[in-house]
């Protein structure tokens, strides 16, 4: 049994497991910056065949991945659309600008989900007098929605209308396995509507580090310079990569389990009266806001039993499962929030 000490930050926190470090361990591993790493190899070409793209780059982390896909989809000067309240914009230290020298056309969607008529409706003319709008950046689920999903067919939307008008189409998948287990989407349906695709082996899968991007051939070799010149290159990395590799084997179908301790914890949460705006959990995010006279006392009960959350504003709260969460966990939890009165 794990000790109660409860840790629903975010699904980064978890350590890796036993088996997961095992599987580490035994990794033949090799200078990845000469090429040499067939683990890196492997996980490369797993994850590109997974979403049926060409190939695939190892980083350090998310926020490289899409600051790479950034740069080596953009110019100088060019604009990017994304909402709100998109990774991209909001927590990746304003790469935007000191990476890649774009502005961010930024666009109000449906917790983070955005439309095709907002595309639409924020294009630039072309015309010197703006900047030319070149990317657009989905984000999937969306971390700061609360774990919002698209549906398949508006992305499809998206995606044939920025084909059809000479616009990239990148994919923040930092969480895209969550969206693809609680949507029943394929991975391979997903390769065909974005040109790159950067997915976390971080998050809920569990691994300690690792983020990797898929695209074609040309922009994976592009990426990779870019990668180099961030100082992203890394040398006998196998036995991270492996971690990875035990990941996706492992831990890609018991996200479900982390989305149904989620919706357990919304349906206590509906039914108490100091929690307010309750958003929709389609996954592992619970998202909430407390009234304000209870945050105090909302704050004292959790430390009190060592549970531990995010907290987004003053009164808004992230519970966020993962694989460190069971179920004792979950029970101690939710009786904990029920003593509240
Ligand atoms: C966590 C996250 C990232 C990447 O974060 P890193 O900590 O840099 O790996 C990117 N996008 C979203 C939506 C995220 O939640």
């Amino acid at each position: 049994m794990k000790d109660l000490n409860i840790d629903l930050r975010s699904d980064t926190i978890t350590i890796p497991t036993k088996e997961m470090l095992n599987y580490m361990f035994q990794a033949k591993v090799g200078d990845d910056v000469w090429e040499e790493d067939e683990v890196v190899k492997d996980l490369e070409a797993h994850l590109a065949s997974m979403f049926d793209k060409e190939a695939a780059l190892f980083c350090p982390s998310g926020t490289m991945t899409n600051q790479i896909a950034i740069r080596v989809h953009t110019k100088m000067g060019d604009e990017i659309i994304c909402d709100k309240l998109s990774h991209i914009y909001n927590y990746e230290g304003g790469g935007v600008a000191s990476n890649s020298g774009v502005s961010v056309r930024l666009v109000d969607g449906d917790l983070g989900r955005i439309s095709l008529d907002q595309i639409k409706s924020n294009i630039n003319p072309d015309d010197v007098h703006f900047p030319r709008t070149r990317l657009v950046c989905l984000e999937n689920t969306v971390n700061k929605g609360g774990g919002a999903c698209y549906d398949y067919n508006s992305m499809q939307d998206i995606s044939h209308y920025c084909q059809n008008h000479n616009l990239t189409l990148h994919l923040d998948g930092a969480r895209v396995f969550n969206a693809l287990v609680a949507k029943s989407h394929s991975s391979h349906d997903y390769g065909k509507l974005f040109d790159s695709i950067s997915i976390c082996l971080s998050k809920g899968l569990g691994a300690p580090i690792g983020s990797v991007l898929v695209g074609n051939i040309s922009f994976i070799k592009e990426a990779k310079r870019v990668r180099k010149s961030l100082g992203g290159g890394m040398r006998q990395v196998g036995y991270l990569a492996a971690a990875g590799q035990y990941a996706l084997e492992n831990h890609i179908n018991r996200l479900e389990d982390d989305h149904k301790r989620a919706r357990l914890i919304g349906e206590t949460l509906i039914e108490l009266h100091y929690i307010v705006n309750l958003r929709p959990i389609e996954t592992n995010i619970v998202l909430f806001d407390v009234k304000a006279d209870y945050v105090p006392r909302f704050k004292m009960t959790l430390e009190t039993n060592d549970i531990k959350a995010s907290f987004m504003g003053d009164r808004t709260v992230r519970f966020v499962t993962n694989l460190d969460f069971c179920d004792d966990q979950l029970e101690l939890l939710l009786n904990t929030l029920k003593s509240l009165h």
